[in-house]
């Protein structure tokens, strides 16, 4: 018979897989028993909502079957089954979710070692068979196919028997070498173990034939073996159990065997809620960001299960936007279990967990500030960003789950602090939170505009994301302190004395600086004596709500409304500079026109911003050299 070849990514992923020498083989089993489970679901979900599907618990279980003598171990599941279709579409390429993940993961790393982390699901069987056989038959329908493949060539199918409904895989264990041992996926006590160890919380019976031993009748010392039917899971689902009776292990195996990532969970939170609405949920916040988590592809969800059956895989609405990284389970008994999805958005027993979940997640990453702070900057780093954005969603609506969880480089510390410790060691005369916006910590740290906030010994806080200043702008204040750009028109921090100074100084510079503004031709709100330089000659502020960090960020936008941070041009009028300005202005117009040209570019370059002409610039700066 003719063998259909898999696709050429298939047949890459599965030469990797065949061949890595790697120390998690035995996850195949996980993989193989969660599909039948996955299978079983499907069937019990429908016949649930089906009268004519008569129903036996019984009827559920997934069986091994180990044969030493063949090197043949046997998965069988009384599930849903498979059609011919489904065979094809479903077996004969690797292109599901999490295959297609790993395959990313794996070409950017050298792919030793990672299989491990991966949900590689079916094909994982692979990794320790010589030949996979699939035999299998869909309910409602009277035809069972095999699928058959001995690796990268491709596979076959054709109509084979069988009895009931459900799928069976047989492997064909591989034969020991050296380095591998595969008799121990024969073995029934190491099969015993590893579904202990991985699957032990499965819904459905694990049923297989273990040996015991018995004395023979009528004999005081001889024993014999015999073969006992045995269930070999507790089938008590994680999140039925006592928080206590479980360890991290099981919790991290857990997120393995449901696929909620690919890397280990920073944190779990076991919630059991009895009350108004009743509820289990088993949450995750993993280690890192998928790979695909800032895009559109990316799907929050929680699975949801009524009384035990699985409902949802992905419920969107038990998750608000800014907590989308979560992973997990949730279990009622108060959801129907017939409820249809339009039905399950207005549920109010649903609306009510949803909360309830969300204020959980709150202050369990509350309490992480606290108690794991390395733990938490890990989270932050992973998805501070969007946090941040959810803060500045809906109009800052949801301030109060958030901003206690914000943090902020800072340049006391020259690491993350909260506003919380912000404001707590704010000196008493300190009016305002100080920012400072830029690309990056080196540049802020040179920024002209933070030299007097700096010296005053204030802490400043500094932006480095687009996001940081939109969210803090819907924030507005936080424990009764305003947020102050370094930037800003007014510090508030020049002493009355210095302001005195400074008046009588500007009138007398006055004239100067309205030619100065001229010059920029309209370049420029206002041109004026800096109040926060010290040895810098120059810089820009922004007047009003627009920053001229947020003027840049909203440049970058689609169809960016035309919005421009009212700028001025502040001088330092202590720098020897200013001096040259004033002769300039006395005798010589044209080289005031030029001194003023090439102090506004500077200020724009030290910003960040483009300048309009920079051949113009160019040619300014020779002309003062010679
Ligand atoms: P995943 O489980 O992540 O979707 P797999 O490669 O493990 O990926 O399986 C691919 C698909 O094959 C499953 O989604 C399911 O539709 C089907 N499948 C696998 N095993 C079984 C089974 N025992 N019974 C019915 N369908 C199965």
């Amino acid at each position: 018979m003719e063998k259909t070849p898999f696709r050429a990514e298939s047949k890459r992923m599965l030469e990797l897989m065949i061949n890595s020498i790697y120390t998690h083989r035995e996850i195949f089993l996980r993989e193989l028993i969660s599909n039948a489970s996955d299978a079983i679901d499907k069937l019990y979900y429908k016949a649930l909502g089906d009268q004519n599907i008569s129903f036996h618990q019984d009827d559920y279980y997934i069986q091994l079957i180990p044969d030493k003598d063949a090197r043949i171990l046997r998965i069988l599941d009384t599930g849903i089954g498979m059609t011919k279709e489904d065979l094809e579409n479903n077996l004969g390429v690797i292109a599901q979710s999490g295959s297609l993940a790993f395959k990313q993961e794996i070409e950017s790393q050298d792919g030793h070692d990672i299989i491990g982390q991966f949900g590689v699901g079916f094909y994982s069987a692979f990794m320790v068979s010589d030949m996979v056989t699939v035999i299998t038959k869909a309910f409602g329908s009277d035809s069972a196919y095999k699928w058959e493949s001995s690796g990268v060539d491709g596979y076959t199918i054709e109509p084979a028997k069988k009895d009931g409904v459900g799928t069976e895989i047989i492997l064909k264990i591989k034969a020991s070498t050296e380095d591998e041992n595969y008799d121990e996926y024969l073995d029934e006590y190491r099969l015993r173990a590893l579904v202990k160890k991985y699957s032990d919380f499965i819904r459905y019976p694990i049923k297989m034939n273990v040996t015991q031993s018995r004395l023979k009748e009528g004999s005081e010392n001889e024993y014999e073996d015999y073969q006992e039917e045995q269930t070999i899971n507790s089938m008590v689902p994680i999140w039925r159990k006592n928080k206590n009776e479980l360890t991290e292990e099981d919790y991290d195996n857990f997120y393995m065997e449901k696929h909620y990532g690919f890397d280990k969970p920073l944190k779990h939170l076991h919630i059991s809620v009895d009350g108004a609405v009743s509820y289990n949920a088993i949450l995750y916040i993993p280690e890192r960001t998928p790979f695909d988590y800032y895009s559109k592809e990316y799907e929050k969800g929680l699975e949801l299960y009524s009384s035990g059956v699985l409902i949802m895989s992905k419920n969107p609405d038990l998750l608000p936007d800014y907590y989308s990284f979560v992973k997990g389970m949730v279990d009622s008994e108060d959801l129907s279990l017939n409820i249809s999805r339009e039905m399950l958005q207005q549920d109010r027993q649903l609306q009510l967990i949803a909360k309830n979940i969300k204020s959980k997640i709150t202050s369990q990453l509350e309490r992480m500030i606290k108690d794991e702070r390395e733990k938490y900057e890990t989270f932050y780093k992973a998805f501070g960003t969007q946090l941040k954005y959810g803060l500045y969603s809906d109009f800052g609506a949801h301030k109060d789950d958030l901003q206690n969880l914000l943090m902020f480089y800072s340049s006391k510390e020259k690491k993350l602090v909260t506003l919380d410790e912000y404001v707590s060691r704010m000196p008493e005369e300190q009016k305002f939170i100080y920012y400072a916006t830029g690309e990056s910590y080196e540049r802020i740290d040179k920024l002209p505009q933070t030299e007097l906030v700096a010296d005053k010994g204030y802490e400043i806080l500094y932006f480095i994301e687009d996001v940081d200043e939109f969210a803090i702008k819907v924030l507005m204040k936080f424990k009764e302190k305003e947020f102050k750009s370094v930037s800003s028109g007014d510090l508030g921090i020049e002493s009355d004395d210095s302001d005195a100074q400074t008046s009588e100084e500007a009138s007398e510079s006055k004239e100067l600086f309205d030619e100065m503004k001229s010059i920029l031709s309209g370049k420029v709100k206002e041109v004026r004596i800096s109040k926060r330089l010290k040895h810098h000659p120059v810089c820009l502020a922004a007047e009003g709500e627009i920053s001229i960090e947020m003027e840049k960020v909203l440049k970058t936008m689609p169809n960016n409304p035309d919005v421009k941070a009212d700028k001025v041009l502040e001088i330092n009028i202590h720098h020897v500079v200013f001096k040259s300005l004033k002769a300039a202005y006395e005798h010589d117009r044209e080289k005031l026109n030029l001194y003023t040209n090439l102090l506004y570019n500077q200020a724009l370059l030290i910003e960040g911003l483009p300048i309009q002409d920079p051949v113009d610039f160019t040619n300014d700066i020779c002309k003062i050299m010679v």
